[in-house]
């Protein structure tokens, strides 16, 4: 439910609904609007009185949250979470859309520096690059572990990118949150619940990847257990679903940017590397998830493609990825954003 506070009222009157409401048993989520406090309460509510809550002194009413996800939901928050990705960095979900880019997977030091740079002149906020990779095979590049980190880290110290990277495990999360500005939750571990409570307890932002078989209510209900968590900095990252279809990878869903924005206040980026498979699709599919409205794009950029040690042949070449820079600004205006 949300209990919404009269526009007049105090700060005590605030601390003691939410002493209330916890005291209920329920988390309590403050959100300061332009015109008013709310109070979202969520939890199992089914033993809950709400008559102490109604009458408290400040209190103008409670209104039940009727989507799935709360805290996630516009019912909750209307406007718009901007999440920046260092604390004095650039902010995705407001007018500039913020482009990530980086190999797959970290392989070795000095390319991944070159590539930090040449992304960065390109007009890159973000570099990414996995240090633990989840592959399908246990037979191919796991990734460089720690190493990849402190690579990572180097490369955040010449160029000033926030550095994005995926954490696996729950045993990792404090690990790679020492390195990462940013951490990535793949696709594969979208309903790893714990995994999801153990990021949200943690305060660097989250980039939150759709599931390949989530549905958009399961999306937002994983990036709910983040923010439930304590962390209210989730970054949505479509990067398609599996379908029947053969001609690509994955079918990259840019409807989702729509929907996603019509329900919740997060912002939402588009991966077209994993989303389609093929790199001659990237430059297409960037430009319509702008178009579309997407806050940001992540994209895997890599010197040599071909003989990338995951996802080969998926990725951009550097002077690529600088003219798909270059289109995107003339797209970018047209939908009145920047890049
Ligand atoms: C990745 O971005 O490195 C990755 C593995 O993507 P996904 O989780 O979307 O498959
Ligand atoms: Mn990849």
């Amino acid at each position: 439910m949300i209990v919404v506070m009269t526009p007049h009222s105090t700060k005590e009157q605030l601390e003691h609904v939410v002493k209330l409401v916890e005291e209920m048993g329920l988390s309590t989520h403050i959100i300061h609007g332009t015109n008013r406090t709310v109070i979202a309460a969520v939890g199992d509510k089914r033993m809950v009185d709400k008559t102490a809550i109604e009458y408290s002194p400040g209190v103008e009413k409670i209104v039940p949250i009727l989507s799935p996800y709360k805290v996630a939901s516009k019912e909750v928050k209307q406007e718009k979470t901007v999440v920046k990705l260092q604390p004095h960095g650039s902010g995705i979900g407001g007018k500039t859309v913020q482009v990530i880019a980086g190999p797959c997977s970290v392989e070795d030091r000095s390319q991944l520096l070159e590539i930090a740079h040449q992304i960065k002149d390109a007009g890159a906020v973000g570099l990414r690059g996995g240090a633990f990779k989840p592959r399908s095979s246990p037979y191919s590049f796991q990734g460089l572990a720690e190493k990849g980190l402190e690579y990572l880290a180097d490369a955040r110290e010449q160029t000033g990118l926030a550095v994005v990277t995926e954490v696996v495990t729950v045993n990792h999360v404090e690990r790679v949150a020492q390195y990462a500005d940013v951490l990535q939750i793949g696709a594969r571990n979208m309903q790893n619940f714990m995994l999801l409570r153990a990021v949200g307890e943690q305060p660097k932002p989250v980039l939150l990847k759709r599931g390949m078989c989530a549905t958009m209510e399961e999306f937002l209900l994983a990036a709910e257990y983040i923010i439930n968590a304590g962390n209210p900095n989730v970054i949505l990252c479509e990067r398609g679903i599996r379908t029947y279809e053969e001609y690509c990878r994955n079918t990259l869903t840019l409807s989702i940017i729509p929907a996603i924005q019509r329900v919740s206040h997060l912002p939402i980026i588009v991966d077209p590397t994993h989303g389609t498979g093929h790199a001659y699709m990237i430059e297409p599919m960037s430009l319509a998830a702008v178009a579309a409205g997407a806050d940001g794009l992540i994209i895997e950029v890599h010197p040599d493609p071909e003989h990338a040690l995951s996802d080969p042949g998926q990725q951009l070449t550097p002077s690529l990825f600088q003219q798909l820079m270059h289109k995107l600004v003339r797209v970018a205006q047209a939908v009145d954003r920047k890049v």
